[in-house]
């Protein structure tokens, strides 16, 4: 299967850049482009938090249920945007004009790949080791790790975003990171021209 952006990663930077892409549908730069996001929350760090501290998320709220309303919302919004369940990516490799991500599953073919894992241990993805560094906005007790990127970009068609692109571990950060990868490649896909989407009332 063949995508235009793969996202890896149903946590909190993962979902929000395929939310944002999911948004840019109706822009005629983005109608013909597949975009697909390997939703893998097996362990993200939002299983077992609890938010009183996140603009827009009402105190009390677990993490949990954000995974699996995330899932939802995703679909409910954005169906055209492929949701890929139950699967890991054992590895990344470049292919011509693009990557080729090997899940435990099966293969695809990307010309973006966005990478939304966290920072914890051990990283397990082939491919990616000579970008692999220690987190640099970390405890380093904890034992981070991080890819190396300059501005989430890691190099042509490679991005990360959220804790695994040495953001701190805050929600609102990794939101954010997010959805600052989803405008960029929005922006390459504009010819350079800067895109944002925002819906009025
Ligand atoms: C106990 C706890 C409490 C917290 N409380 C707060 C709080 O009060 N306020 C706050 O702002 N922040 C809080 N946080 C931090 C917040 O949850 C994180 O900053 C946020 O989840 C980081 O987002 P992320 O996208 O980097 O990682 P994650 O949300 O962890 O997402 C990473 C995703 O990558 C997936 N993945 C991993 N490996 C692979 C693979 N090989 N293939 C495919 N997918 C893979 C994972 O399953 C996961 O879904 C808390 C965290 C914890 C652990």
């Amino acid at each position: 299967m063949k995508f235009d952006c793969l996202i890896i990663g149903g946590g909190v930077a993962g979902m929000q850049t395929a939310l944002l892409l999911g948004s840019a549908q109706k822009k005629a730069f983005v109608k013909d482009k597949k975009i697909g996001v390997i939703t893998h929350q097996r362990s993200s760090h939002l299983e077992n938090a609890l938010f009183n501290n996140v603009l827009g998320i009402p105190s009390g709220t677990l993490g949990k249920s954000i995974l699996s309303e995330s899932i939802e919302h995703l679909n409910t919004s954005y169906v055209h945007i492929q949701q890929i369940p139950k699967e890991k990516v054992i590895a990344i490799s470049e292919s011509n004009n693009g990557y080729l991500v090997k899940t435990n599953k099966s293969e695809y073919l990307a010309k973006f790949v966005v990478l939304a894992l966290n920072y914890a241990k051990p990283f397990t993805i082939k491919g990616l080791e000579d970008y692999l560094i220690p987190h640099q906005k970390a405890n380093p007790n904890k034992d981070r790790i991080q890819l190396r990127n300059n501005d989430h970009f890691i190099k042509e068609g490679l991005y990360c975003c959220g804790t695994i692109a040495g953001h701190r571990s805050q929600f609102a950060i990794a939101a954010g990171s997010g959805a600052a990868v989803a405008t960029d490649i929005l922006t390459l896909w504009n010819q350079g021209m800067h895109a944002q989407v925002h819906d009025k009332v």
